[in-house]
């Protein structure tokens, strides 16, 4: 008999967690590596939120919790909501779950039906994919370009809507783009939306990562009617430096809502009291820590794309927003004498010392991509290794 079930024999492991596990080897064999592979703020979590989490815990909150998340954390996601994207939420269409990546896999398991597609734009984060074909559903890809910003158009949308479409994932500001919709371009998407009647997966977790005074919108607002039919993530991994507690949430259609709280209960029975508590305290308290984050990210941003996008055969679009660059290396790889990107990003690795992710893991293979979530100080000797790597060989 075989060991393991169908829906895992196609599974992918997230190409992100393989570059760093890589270098974590070449790390303990004393070599120094330089990753740039992290999805996380390097950040430590903000004290008022540890202060917050080790008083609960002390008052004796370490029982379960409600399965869709403590009443008082719903609350204050959303008064978030409102304040932030005047959007307005009822408790019952809040859902909190183990991080935004449960949710959504969540999500897909209370709307997908076997053969149901999701459109899911490349470039896309590695797990979208994944997470819809564990749900019986297909992943429909449409590709945006460079060219395009890395942003796909109503039209692009419309083609490939067929009569089993579920629903459309959009990510702004992108992972890994790091580009952002404007609301122009999201009212265009919505409106093909509501004409076929698809669902709006809107993945919103780097809402607090933009640059140079772009400021967030969130496709919900548009309107009533494409509100109803959008399904808003977002969490405290990226805002609040929060990552390893654990705690994302969905805002929409209560009947969903009350599906994805009812399987959560047969699943993970609740998210950590702990960070549930911890996160409360991340929504109502000062927000002046987002803020001191975001500009270290904007500063490092600003240093590191002008000479990133100096080395020869390196082009980068400008990231609008989160902490990555996606640069197009095509050439740089074809000049240095390497067959395919994945192969001049394993050599960037063993030769350069420097971990970046390579782009086919996002459905662009022409690109790596290089997190911002790192000092300054290394990022600066990140880039120096590479131009020293590419014009040496060259
Ligand atoms: N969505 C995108 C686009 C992400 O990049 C990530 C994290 O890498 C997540 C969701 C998941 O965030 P969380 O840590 O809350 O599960």
């Amino acid at each position: 008999k075989e060991l393991l079930a169908n829906r895992v024999k196609t599974l992918t492991p997230s190409a992100t967690l393989a570059i760093t596990a890589k270098a974590k080897e070449l790390k303990a064999q004393g070599i120094d590596v330089i990753g740039l592979g992290a999805g996380e703020p390097d950040f430590n979590t903000p004290k008022n939120i540890l202060d917050a989490a080790a008083k609960s815990m002390y008052d004796g909150h370490t029982k379960y919790t409600p399965a869709g998340g403590l009443p008082a954390l719903k609350q204050a996601i959303i008064e978030k909501l409102a304040r932030d994207n005047n959007l307005e939420y009822k408790p019952n269409e809040i859902l909190v779950g183990v991080g935004a990546k449960h949710v959504l896999y969540t999500l897909f398991q209370v709307i997908l039906n076997e053969g149901d597609e999701v459109i899911i734009p490349i470039p896309y984060w590695v797990s979208y994919p994944e997470q819809v074909k564990l749900a019986g559903g297909v992943p429909v890809y449409v590709e945006s370009t460079s060219e395009q910003n890395y942003k796909i158009t109503a039209s692009q949308l419309r083609e490939a809507i067929t009569d089993k479409t579920k629903a459309v994932i959009i990510n702004s500001p992108s992972n890994p783009s790091g580009m952002v919709y404007t609301r122009e371009e999201l009212a265009q998407l919505a409106a093909v939306a509501v004409e076929k009647d698809i669902i709006i997966v809107s993945d919103e977790i780097y809402e607090k990562l933009l640059y140079n005074g772009l400021e967030h919108f969130s496709i919900a607002q548009l309107s009533e009617e494409v509100k109803s039919r959008t399904i808003v993530i977002n969490g405290v991994a990226k805002s609040h430096s929060m990552t390893g507690w654990r705690i994302g949430y969905a805002a929409g259609n209560a009947q969903i809502i009350n599906s994805m709280a009812d399987l959560a209960s047969h699943s993970t029975s609740n998210p950590t009291t702990t960070s549930q508590y911890a996160t409360i305290e991340a929504y109502n308290g000062s927000q002046d820590s987002v803020e001191e984050m975001r500009k270290a990210f904007e500063t490092r941003l600003e240093t590191i794309y002008p000479k990133l996008n100096a080395i020869p055969g390196f082009r980068v679009v400008k990231p609008q927003g989160a902490f990555y660059f996606l640069p197009d290396v095509a050439k740089a790889a074809e000049k240095t004498g390497y067959g395919s990107v994945d192969e001049f990003a394993t050599a960037l690795l063993t030769e350069a010392n420097v971990a970046v992710v390579p782009g086919s893991g996002f459905g662009v293979p022409t690109t790596v991509r290089l997190s911002y979530a790192t000092s300054l100080e290394l990022l600066e000797e990140a880039v120096r290794r590479i131009d020293h790597f590419v014009k040496s060989k060259w």
